[in-house]
């Protein structure tokens, strides 16, 4: 049995080692630099924790672990503790003091793993501790946590991972290990580059979290849509909803309290205390359904969540993978539900088109945007899209929405080309631009005051969409505005804009494939998928 092996079984209690773990720790025992993809609960800590002990037992000393969550180091200490490893952290929640012991023992050569924050492992005092230990050839080791967490285009940037390059530029004969569970191309080239793991041997696992069950519906009377989906399948079970808002958490907690769940709500707005009693109960007690912004979850290593659900789209793919992630690491069945609309949609382009962010930032936020917005609107398996974006095969899964019922499509290319020649034409008439309600005001035919104001009913356009259902043509603006052949432009109350993409759609080139709305009015085309 080799020593790795050893270990696992002496220290951490396990059997064998688990997909990749074998090979990332073979590789980093001895001496390699790796970086490290694997979905949540693939097992990352002990792809360092490890190589670790191994390495102090052969005499490099002691190994710093980058976290940026003060929960999770007290967490995983305390279980490091539990299996007889000298470990420890630093950061702001100790006092003077206790840091002071820590350093101490660290000086002396007394601990195997030290966690510590980002902000702290580059400060003057901490960089001439370690400049000591490897003096000494007591450094065996850098693992870098939540290493997405360097790039701007991961989910989760903080500017002070981006010093950490100090540690290869400072001391590059010591090996490290970066570890992270986003892995679009994207965030991973930036990882590559901002901590410079140009050769660095790169671990891919599969992202496939086979028992997650993923629906997403579109949006109609959100909060009775998320109180069917728990009450028909998850009645008291542990469950996340996230919500856009801090207000919007706190209505939802409320509002899953008034119907009878064991709620709470979570957002970074809420009191200290509060928030950790909240977190608390979730992760000790059984069935609490969370209310919360995306403040809530990471670190957190609750196995047996039924349920993550969306009220409100997020921002992309990663941080909805990330999120839904946390249903189900215990292996048993959970699901993902998402509900997302038009209004998601223009919310969302507007915080991109208004951030102060670069043009060129703003462009790629843009492009991750549609990405999950086509998610939302595929009508084949979502688990094959899913896994597409982070660059996987797959076959369709059998087990989400899509898979167990196929969605009718129907041939929206008619109706998307009138609403742009609507919009055209009113531009032209008016020599300004409407939003989405006016807009389909008109095709529709509807005389509303507005429409009279301003002599749109006069219109070429005027009723010429009747047929379509608001419903259908909200469908069409969102793949239109989700596929760039329309824009919708924040700083004038979110009028829709034209753009290059448009003429494409207004010439007949592209095709605009829609799912069915559930129920709704009549329909143009209908066509069953195969
Ligand atoms: P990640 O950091 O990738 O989300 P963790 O390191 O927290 O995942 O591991 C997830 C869970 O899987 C933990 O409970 C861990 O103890 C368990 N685990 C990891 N590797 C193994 C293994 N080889 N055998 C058994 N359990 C494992
Ligand atoms: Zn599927």
């Amino acid at each position: 049995m080799s020593q790795a092996q050893e270990i696992l079984r002496e220290v951490f209690g396990y059997a064998g080692f688990r997909g990749p773990q074998a090979a990332i720790v073979e590789h980093v025992s001895q001496g390699g630099d790796a970086l490290v993809l694997m979905p949540t609960g693939g097992g990352k800590s002990l792809c360092y924790q490890v190589p670790a002990i191994l390495r102090q037992r052969t005499g490099h000393g002691v190994t710093l672990v980058v976290s940026p969550l003060i929960a999770l180091m007290h967490d995983q200490v305390g279980a490091l503790h539990e299996a007889g490893v000298e470990a420890a952290f630093l950061n702001s929640s100790l006092s003077g003091e206790e840091a002071a012991a820590v350093e101490r023992r660290l000086m002396r050569g007394e601990i195997t793993l030290l966690y510590a924050a980002p902000e702290r492992v580059t400060t003057p005092r901490f960089v001439a501790q370690l400049e000591s230990l490897h003096e000494r050839g007591k450094l065996a080791l850098f693992a870098i946590d939540e290493a997405h967490c360097v790039s701007q285009w991961g989910h989760d940037f903080r500017p002070e991972y981006r010093a950490l390059a100090l540690l290869h530029e400072r001391w590059p004969d010591v090996p490290r290990i970066a570890l992270t569970a986003t892995a679009d191309a994207l965030t991973r080239e930036d990882i590559v580059e901002r901590l410079q793991l140009q050769q660095a041997r790169q671990f891919v696992s599969s992202f496939d979290r086979p028992n997650i069950a993923y629906t997403i519906v579109e949006k109609r009377d959100a909060f009775p849509q998320l109180l069917r989906f728990i009450e028909a399948e998850h009645a008291g079970e542990a469950g996340i909803v996230y919500c856009q808002s801090r207000k919007r958490v706190e209505e939802v907690a409320a509002a899953l309290s008034k119907a009878g769940m064991r709620a709470l709500p979570y957002h970074a707005g809420m009191d200290a205390a509060q928030r950790q009693e909240n977190q608390d109960r979730f992760l000790r007690e059984d069935g609490i359904v969370m209310a919360a912004t995306i403040a809530f979850g990471m670190g957190i290593d609750k196995p047996d969540v039924r349920f993550v659900a969306h009220l409100d789209m997020p921002k992309n793919i990663e941080g909805y993978y990330q999120e839904t992630g946390r249903a189900g690491r215990d292996g048993l069945p959970a699901a993902a539900w998402m509900a997302y609309g038009l209004q998601d949609v223009v919310n969302q382009r507007r915080m991109i088109d208004e951030s102060p962010a670069a043009e060129e930032f703003k462009q790629v936020m843009r492009g991750k945007l549609d990405a999950l917005l086509a998610l939302a609107e595929a009508t084949d398996c979502r688990r094959v899209r899913l896994l597409a974006y982070f660059g996987e095969a797959s076959q369709p899964c059998g087990n989400c929405d899509n898979c167990l019922s196929p969605p009718e499509v129907w041939d929206g290319t008619e109706a998307a080309r009138m609403l742009l020649s609507t919009i055209y034409r009113v531009q032209q008439a008016s020599g300004i631009s409407f939003g989405a309600g006016h807009i389909m005001d008109i095709l529709r035919g509807k005389a509303t005051e507005k429409v009279a104001q301003h002599g749109h009913d006069r219109l070429s356009t005027f009723g010429i969409g009747a047929a379509f259902s608001e419903a259908q043509l909200r469908g069409v603006l969102r793949q239109l505005i989700a596929t760039g052949a329309l824009a919708v432009d924040a700083s004038a109350y979110n009028t829709l804009q034209l753009t290059e993409g448009s003429r494409a759609v207004l010439r007949g080139g592209v095709q605009v494939q829609l799912r069915e709305a559930v129920s709704q009015g009549r329909t143009r085309t209908r066509t069953r998928r195969g």
